[in-house]
């Protein structure tokens, strides 16, 4: 059974620069309060798809998964990927279930369930997100403030 921290971490208080590695038990605070404490978490910054925040990649056997933060999120929207990502790392075992189900399916039914799955999963995800994280959701536009934060 996973350990499980009953005290949820603070919102990120970023200066105007921050270290990595205060930034990496941040979200090692979170992954326990989640119940994901057994995970190995990575994060990283990278250009992600056009109007995509940040994104993940899950590893179910591994118990590994690699969160990525689009370069241009602001530093102050970084807490709320963080959280958005390491829930859908909690969920992924629903995501399992359905994709073996779906995969049972013939098409087009294979494709529409899992435009429905997809839906349902974002928005689930987000309303946690905006419960659990108390941060705001970004608004594209805002001042780009990465290459402050990280000096490149
Ligand atoms: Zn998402």
């Amino acid at each position: 059974m996973t350990r499980r921290s009953e005290r949820r971490p603070k919102p990120w208080r970023q200066g105007k620069t921050f270290a990595v590695g205060k930034l990496n038990r941040h979200i090692a605070a979170w992954a326990a309060y989640l119940g994901l404490a057994d995970w190995d978490i990575a994060f990283s910054t990278t250009r992600v798809d056009k109007g995509c925040r940040s994104n993940v990649d899950i590893d179910m056997l591994q118990r590994r998964a690699a969160i990525r933060i689009n370069s241009k999120t602001p530093v102050s929207g970084f807490d709320r990927q963080i959280v958005h990502e390491l829930l859908h790392v909690l969920f992924a075992g629903m995501e399992d279930a359905f994709n073996v189900s779906a995969s049972q399916q013939k098409l087009p039914a294979r494709r529409i369930l899992a435009r429905y799955w997809k839906r349902q999963d974002e928005w689930v995800v987000e309303r946690l997100t905006d419960i659990l994280s108390g941060v705001p959701r970004i608004e594209w536009g805002a001042p780009q403030v990465w290459r402050e934060a990280f000096g490149e």
